[in-house]
């Protein structure tokens, strides 16, 4: 690990505000120039490491995966400039990795709360009595690093052929879960598709919304009033196509899961215009790969949001949101460099020439 690090060029601290140098020393970054010479100097547009907010380590396709796996998830998210993650529930204990220096900051929402039959077999924590959903929150908050993760909707196949996206929870029950998890200072985030579910996660006063696809432009104003962040995870969304395809005994749940596709862009953009603030989320972990954090921002530029904003989501302003400095005095150097300005073209953020984790290069391209 080279102990002094010299970081030029145009270090972008926020929105307003860049400088020309700084260094990490000892893994803390520092304004001032050290005695010491440096052991490394890296050269570009330096960016506070990126942030995915919706990222299962420790899932696979086919649920639960072994530690090697998680950790080769954790490095594949790392190495493409992602060095903070909230993940959004786990099937495993990955506690582990708050104790490796090489792999990124990570904020556990715990286990993922949901029904038996009312969401992806092996995935989540399945409550067999919707009652006992707020003593599960609890013990999630308690277990997790500050966030719990309710899947608050999903196709309801008993139905039959009129099956489509139902809420999982009594509204009662949401609020009264939201509100021991509030209790025990954890907020929650809830996995939702569908606009039926949307009343009561607000009424329950959830603190964050995964997908989202539901919102309607009423929904919406209120979110955006109530500051209430939205993950769109556009990797995600892109599937829904492929799983209305496969949904050929579920005709209405299918052609709801193609309206929202069809919509899934100027959806974000509504989102956007409205002054929602969105986070950035590859839903990595179940049948997305890791790593592509840099593909999540480019389809967020694509639906329209401006590549400066969608920049500032995927680092600085979510690292703020989720109580992590970014580039400060005495933080820890967890810095990504490019060779040109990802706030111009997105694109470059798939190539970082290098990549600093507390200080230590841990990726670097030649
Ligand atoms: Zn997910």
């Amino acid at each position: 690990m080279a102990e002094v690090v010299h970081l030029r060029g145009v270090v972008v601290l926020d929105d307003e505000r860049e400088v020309r140098e700084c260094w990490a020393v000892g893994g803390l970054l520092t304004f001032e120039r050290p005695a010491a010479a440096a052991d490394a100097v890296l050269e570009g547009w330096v960016l506070p490491g990126l942030v995915d907010v919706h990222c299962h380590v420790g899932l696979g396709p086919a649920g639960v995966v072994d530690v090697d796996t998680a950790q080769a998830q954790a490095i594949a998210d790392r190495d493409a400039g992602t060095l903070l993650i909230r993940d959004a529930g786990s099937p495993t204990d990955t506690r582990w990795i708050h104790e490796r220096a090489d792999l990124p900051d990570l904020i556990r929402a715990g286990h993922h709360l949901a029904r038996p039959k009312r969401y992806l077999r092996h995935f989540a924590r399945e409550l067999d009595d919707v009652a006992w959903l707020p003593e599960a929150v609890a013990e999630e908050a308690a277990y997790g690093d500050g966030w719990v993760k309710v899947v608050a909707d999903w196709i309801d196949r008993s139905e039959g052929a009129t099956a489509d996206l139902r809420p999982l929870w009594p509204d009662h029950l949401l609020a009264d879960a939201v509100a021991r998890a509030h209790a025990a200072g954890a907020r929650v985030t809830a996995h939702t598709f569908a606009h039926e579910a949307i009343p009561g996660l607000l009424a329950a006063g959830v603190d964050c919304l995964e997908h989202g696809t539901g919102l309607d432009a009423a929904q919406i104003e209120e979110v955006a009033r109530r500051g209430i962040p939205v993950t769109p995870t556009m990797l995600q969304l892109a599937e829904f196509e492929a799983i209305a395809a496969q949904a050929t005994k579920y005709p209405v749940y299918a052609a709801h899961m193609r309206r929202m596709y069809a919509r899934r862009y100027s959806h974000v953009r509504d989102l956007y215009d409205a002054g929602v603030r969105l986070l950035v989320g590859t839903d990595a972990g179940g049948t997305i790969p890791h790593g592509m954090l840099p593909a999540e921002v480019a389809e967020i530029v694509r639906a329209g949001v401006p590549a400066r904003d969608a920049v500032a989501a995927a680092s600085w302003r979510t690292r703020e949101y989720l109580g992590r400095p970014g580039i400060e005095e005495g933080a820890s150097a967890d810095v990504v460099v490019y060779a040109a300005d990802p706030r111009e073209d997105v694109a470059v953020l798939a190539h970082p020439s290098a990549v600093v984790l507390r200080g230590a290069i841990v990726a670097q391209s030649r």
